[in-house]
């Protein structure tokens, strides 16, 4: 199973905002794009004016970053999308929400993706009543997601309820005494408060 293990805050720098991608410390002075906003590398900040390609390939690398997707993850769900009868940026949008480590993250059961993403793979999750350690796995609606028992009294989780602040995607529902989320329906656009433009990923992947 692959994953970027390089430093992450490089990433947002690179796109030139917050992709939330270490929890707490994205909301706290200690950020990188609070403290230095500018591309890494030394010739960082002279890069010059982007190409249309550019911009499509930013776009799509923004989107990869933010869900923790590597390019051949990323390109099968443009395929998937593709295929699926409507919008197709919107279908691969709802498709990278409907991940598990995603999922976890929304229902407020990890603090950012990456961390929901080690909690899945460490095996503190149920889908339906079966135990599933997959973060690639993809919800569907009605799937109910459950913290398990045995995980339930740890310090983390304990932490993670105690933290929550009530708020979920209207798509979502959960039950922090319970440590239990529901997915209602999956997301449609509007749901989503990423700032991608998918039109433009798929522009990318059209060419
Ligand atoms: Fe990005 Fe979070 Fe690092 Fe800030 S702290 S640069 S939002 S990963």
């Amino acid at each position: 199973m692959a994953r970027y293990t390089d430093a992450v805050c490089r990433l947002c720098r690179r796109e030139g905002m917050k992709l939330y991608l270490k929890g707490e410390r994205c909301y706290t002075d200690k950020c990188a794009i609070n403290k230095r906003n500018v591309p890494p590398g030394q010739h960082g900040q002279s890069r010059k004016k982007l190409s249309n390609y550019g911009i499509q390939l930013r776009e799509k690398q923004k989107a990869k970053r933010f869900y923790g997707v590597l390019e051949g993850q990323f390109r099968k769900y443009f395929e998937m999308a593709d295929k699926q009868a409507g919008i197709t940026g919107d279908n691969l949008l709802r498709i990278c929400e409907s991940r598990l480590d995603n999922v976890v993250y929304r229902l407020g059961l990890g603090t950012s993706r990456a961390e929901a993403r080690q909690l899945v793979v460490h095996g503190h999750f149920t889908v339906n009543g079966q135990k599933v350690d997959i973060p690639s796995y993809l919800c569907k609606a009605g799937d109910v997601i459950t913290v398990r028992d045995k995980s339930k009294s740890s310090e983390k989780f304990k932490a993670i309820a105690e933290g929550f602040n009530g708020s979920v995607p209207t798509w979502l529902t959960v039950d922090m005494e319970k440590l239990e989320g529901k997915i209602v329906s999956l997301p449609s656009r509007e749901d989503i408060d990423l700032p991608i433009a998918e039109n433009l990923i798929v522009e990318l992947y059209s060419r």
